[in-house]
């Protein structure tokens, strides 16, 4: 047998007996699902989608159709604590565009949000297509297996599509990703129990693969005016690309000299740190054109970052009556 169909052969065995093949996305063929979970997926780890958002979001939008009837306020409400939420911006695009997800690579690249990655993780998994993946688990694994520390997106794919196994697709790739997430792990791989041990030539050193990139996160402050009338705070509706879509209270690049310091809250995204320092403004007239109860505020699509700061105006309000 060639050395690849053996690998191959090893792969399969090592899924039926260590994949996770019980997660709820490989057990449809409803490509939306597939879908779904691939970009929920995209920035979030398995469990936190498994636990708190998978599930509901398809009770609240079992179709592609559902979803594309539905207001993007409620899917963004739905997305609430995920982060990213171009993503479900995108999703919600697709799903008015599309009823049915189509099968081929440049029809579904052609799809808001929908990338080169994503467009090959349905093809394979929804439509099990001969072709390979590329996520981060499998990027690492292809960089141990092929000694590479730097590689560039053409050259990694060019070796994907190498070994990706054409007659079983499917348990391949979910095999890879694994694999990568069990066994090829980024700092303790246990290569002693790698099916792909045979053919891998960075074996002996595999945390040179890849290259660690140092990153410096830049940090970025905001003043937030918490304008309030008669137990209301304003919030508007972001129109910027950050954040769009979401509520949020007013941000500006100095404080106000007649508003109030009441604390600074922090968040770290993937790209800066955001400090926020809180300013409260009581206000005899309204001067802003939205104003919400905290209660109406959680019914709201708001960023984490929001959700901070109305816990920090909440608890500055309570501390005021005891
Ligand atoms: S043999 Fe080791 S380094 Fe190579 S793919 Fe397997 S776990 Fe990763």
């Amino acid at each position: 047998m060639p050395p690849m169909k053996v690998t191959h052969k090893k792969i399969q065995n090592w899924y039926h007996r260590f994949g996770r093949t019980t997660l709820p996305w490989r057990n449809t063929t409803d490509p939306y699902k597939i879908y779904l979970s691939e970009v929920m997926l995209q920035q979030t780890q398995v469990s936190t989608v498994l636990e708190r958002f998978y599930f509901p979001f398809l009770r609240a939008f079992p179709t592609l159709k559902a979803l594309g009837d539905a207001p993007l306020d409620r899917v963004l409400k739905m997305w609430e604590g995920l982060g990213y939420y171009n993503r479900a911006k995108n999703l919600h695009r697709t799903a008015q565009m599309v009823t049915h997800l189509p099968q081929e690579l440049d029809a579904l690249q052609a799809l808001p949000g929908i990338g080169i990655n994503t467009a090959h993780a349905i093809a394979t998994f929804a439509y099990h297509q001969p072709v390979p993946i590329m996520e981060a688990n499998v990027k690492r694994i292809l960089c141990r297996i092929h000694q590479l520390t730097n590689p560039k997106p053409k050259e990694l794919w060019a070796y994907a599509y190498e070994m990706v196994d054409k007659e079983n697709p499917y348990i391949y790739n979910q095999a890879m990703m694994d694999i990568g997430s069990l066994i090829c792990t980024p700092t303790s791989p246990s290569c002693h129990l790698c099916p792909l041990e045979s053919i891998c030539q960075g074996k002996e050193n595999p945390t040179q693969y890849p290259q660690k990139k140092k990153r410096v996160v830049p940090t970025r402050e905001e003043y937030i005016i918490l304008y309030h009338h008669q137990g209301r705070l304003a919030l508007t509706q972001r129109e910027g690309k950050f954040l769009h879509g979401l509520w949020g209270f007013t941000s500006t690049q100095n404080p106000l000299d007649e508003a109030e310091p009441i604390g600074c809250v922090t968040h770290t995204y993937t790209h800066f740190k955001l400090i926020c320092h809180l300013y409260l403004l009581e206000e005899s007239t309204p001067s802003q054109s939205h104003y919400f109860t905290p209660k109406e505020i959680r019914k709201l699509a708001i960023s984490k970052v929001d959700d901070k700061i109305l816990n920090v105006y909440l608890d500055t309000m309570a501390s005021l009556f005891t």
